[in-house]
């Protein structure tokens, strides 16, 4: 294929370029940086939104009217009018036609077209043909100056993704360089069935003008097939050597509890789950090998996670190394610190806590007992891994409701967690003493999540990581009977509440989500509580909020705990993690503003005891689709697998996942979920790629995943 048979004589080319890019072409540096890409190499895969066939002529008097048409005439006149307003009114003449006569209009024109569009110049004009004053006429058709041996393009022409001050013509120019100088062979051998990487490549960017327009415009053609094969091949691959070189780390192999397991589950009123068992197991499989484990727990709201992290955690204990167990939010470290003490002091192990509240004098001791190993457990959030905090010999990290963290986040606590390990950050003057000299080892790594992932996502964006998943509730769990009630009804949903309380249970009523701001968001937890508290004065009434000081939140969650209050009224904090049995009944004021996730976290704050559960939602009317389409899906649905799915139809892989936070698409052709025969055979080919071709690998990595290779690991 030659490459470049496309590039216009661009002398000829006028049409569609700015004044600027007229006196001074843009480099291809230029475009591709305009664009978003760090090389000019990296244009190859810009691939055109949708095409335009200047393939033919129309002859002028077969143009209708409303036909969007490529014409070929002769200007006759053309004159400056300043009415309506100033324009450059052009009459051709296609002679070829009986003569036909056409007026087209520039609205913006520079001085260097009025010379060029006189009289005796033969152009062409791409546009839709409008009934006009004096006949068919175009406004602002795409045009170019050409002569009568001007050969026509033999492919469609190509219409790319743009942005702001850069025109097709440029990028069009830049991308035809980058396809004349890059080497498109195909590094790997070309799968079955497939085209070559440059055939794909040039029917992508020059269809023939037989291809079918809409096929390629909805990526169904085997040259789309072929680039969403290769970039899911990319990823494939590049998980692949990741779980590589995961393996060729080292671990401390915890293989033994000694004892602590049998007299921690002693201790339970409860027996396991068959479903925690097998999760516990495999993690334990994990721990007895000398490389980093790198498991995702994943579970619904209330299927038992933090005790299988518990025992999770004994192994290190026993070995006497230490654990760290991290979570999102203060109000969650707390209740995992809780269990964490409840269920292993008795064991005589040392748990201590520490927060960015955390100050002063317990803050310097949790510090020191860290350091010198006297703590053996740490709980808190990502306090924990600030650069204050040397641990003395850690050898198991915790992170709970990992989704909870940014992309970006779980990539600096990898790092910090190997840092860690290795002793890096260990002040110099704290003595290594311990018979485990941690350095060169990097910690086991256990990450927990309520929030589900598809397993054709799982495969394809955390393919590094290995999955359990709790698929049962302990036993004696009710059901949570979900209502959504139109916000005009809320006082008979107070009544309701009133009754509620004062038969004895305990409910949550669950303020506003005002993402703006925190301060909006507490006014508005504040409002509904001076209401609550006014409508209801014969209830104990609480508020626990974010912006609450860490002992006052606390105090706040143990009266709550204790009974002493019928109704706590709270902002999003308690989604996670807080664990009141007797709280069976919540009030979610404006439902329709929260994520599917974030209500199916909330609502797993109540069904937790034997009580009958409900949860209200209250909405404010009118609803837009998305808010009505959530609310009968977290109405319809109690299971966090199913809502998850759901979440993901409606929004798409890359906001599901977190994705857009970080800033970067992680795919930018393929759809691990429509595409999932193409990534199925991706994986299956990457790991035969990498035994027979290594260097060809290296080479289609570099073509595809040129940075950001780093995301595809956490
Ligand atoms: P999540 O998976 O949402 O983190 P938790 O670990 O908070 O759930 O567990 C929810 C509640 O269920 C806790 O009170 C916990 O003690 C209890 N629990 C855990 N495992 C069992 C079990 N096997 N039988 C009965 N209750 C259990
Ligand atoms: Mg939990």
């Amino acid at each position: 294929m030659t490459a470049n048979s496309n590039i216009r004589n661009p002398k000829s080319e006028i049409r569609n370029r700015t004044k600027s890019e007229i006196r001074n072409p843009k480099s291809e540096i230029e475009v591709a940086h305009k664009l978003g890409y760090a090389s000019p190499a990296d244009l190859i895969l810009h691939l055109p939104l949708r095409y335009e066939d200047e393939t033919r002529i129309t002859p002028l008097r077969d143009a209708r009217l409303g036909d969007t048409v490529q014409i070929e005439g002769v200007v006759e006149h053309s004159e400056i009018q300043n009415r309506p307003r100033r324009q450059l009114v052009v009459q051709v003449v296609d002679a070829a036609s009986d003569n036909a006569r056409l007026v087209f209009r520039l609205l913006h024109f520079y001085p260097s077209q009025v010379a060029l569009l006189k009289p005796g110049t033969r152009v062409r004009l791409m546009g839709e043909v409008r009934p006009g004053f004096f006949g068919a006429e175009m406004v602002h058709p795409q045009f170019r100056v050409v002569r009568e041996t001007t050969p026509l393009p033999d492919t469609l022409t190509p219409i790319y993704p743009a942005v702001a001050a850069l025109s097709q013509y440029a990028i069009r120019r830049a991308v035809e360089s980058a396809l004349s100088e890059a080497d498109l062979g195909d590094p790997l051998p070309i799968p079955a069935g497939f085209p070559s990487f440059a055939e794909a490549l040039h029917s992508l960017h020059h269809p023939s003008p037989d291809a079918r327009q809409e096929a390629l415009e909805s990526h169904d053609t085997p040259a789309w097939r072929r680039l969403k094969f290769d970039e899911l091949l990319a990823q494939q691959l590049s998980l692949r050597l990741a779980a590589r070189q995961r393996l060729a780390l080292r671990a401390l192999p915890l293989p033994d509890d000694g004892g602590l397991q049998e007299r921690l589950l002693a201790a339970l009123p409860f027996a396991m789950t068959a479903a925690q068992q097998r999760a516990l197991r495999e993690i334990r499989d994990d721990l007895a090998r000398p490389h980093p484990m790198n498991r995702l727990l994943q579970g619904d709201v209330g299927s038992g996670k933090t005790l299988v992290a518990a025992l999770a955690i004994l192994p290190a204990l026993a070995a006497g190394t230490q654990a760290a167990v991290m979570a999102p939010t203060e109000i969650l470290a707390e209740q995992l610190f809780l269990k964490f003490q409840e269920w292993l002091q008795p064991l005589g192990i040392e748990v201590a806590w520490l927060a960015a509240a955390l100050k002063g004098k317990a803050k310097k001791a949790a510090i020191a007992g860290i350091a010198d190993g006297s703590v053996r457990v740490a709980v808190g959030t990502h306090a924990l891994f600030q650069n204050d905090v040397s641990f003395h010999n850690l050898a198991l990290v915790v992170v709970d409701e990992q989704h909870r963290f940014g992309v970006a986040q779980r990539l600096a606590l990898r790092a910090k967690g190997a840092q860690v390990a290795s002793g890096e950050s260990r002040v110099a003057s704290t003595p290594i003493d311990s018979p485990l000299a941690t350095r060169d080892l990097q910690p086991h790594l256990l990450m927990m999540s309520a929030t589900p992932i598809p397993r054709s996502l799982a495969m394809s964006y955390y393919a590094d990581l290995d999955v359990s998943v709790i698929d049962e509730l302990p036993p004696g769990r009710t059901p949570i009977a979900t209502r959504t009630i139109n916000a005009n009804r809320r006082d008979e949903v107070i009544a309701r509440l009133r009754e509620y309380c004062l038969s004895g249970a305990q409910a949550y009523w669950v303020c506003p989500l005002v993402e703006e701001s925190d301060k909006l968001q507490l006014r508005a937890a504040e409002e509904s509580h001076a209401e609550l508290v006014a409508l209801l004065p014969e209830l104990n009434i609480g508020l626990v909020h974010g912006r609450m000081k860490s002992e006052a939140k606390a105090a706040v969650m143990s009266a709550f705990k204790a009974g002493e209050l019928h109704l706590l009224v709270a902002t999003t904090v308690i989604e996670v993690g807080v664990d009141v049995a007797n709280a069976a009944l919540m009030v979610i004021e404006h439902a329709e503003r929260y994520g599917l996730a974030q209500l199916h976290q909330l609502r797993g704050r109540v069904g937790r005891g034997a009580r009958e559960s409900s949860c209200v939602l209250l909405y404010e009317t009118p609803l837009s689709d998305t808010a009505r389409q959530r609310l009968k899906i977290i109405h319809d649905h109690n299971d966090g697998f199913a809502i998850a799915r759901a979440d993901l139809q409606l929004r798409g892989p890359g906001e599901f996942l977190g994705a857009r936070q970080s800033g970067q698409q992680l795919l930018r052709f393929a759809d691990p979920l429509a595409d999932n025969d193409l990534l199925e055979q991706a994986r299956d080919a990457a790991a035969d790629l990498l035994e027979q071709h290594p260097q060809g690998v290296q080479r289609h990595l570099v073509r595809w995943l040129p940075r950001g290779l780093d995301l595809f690991r956490v």
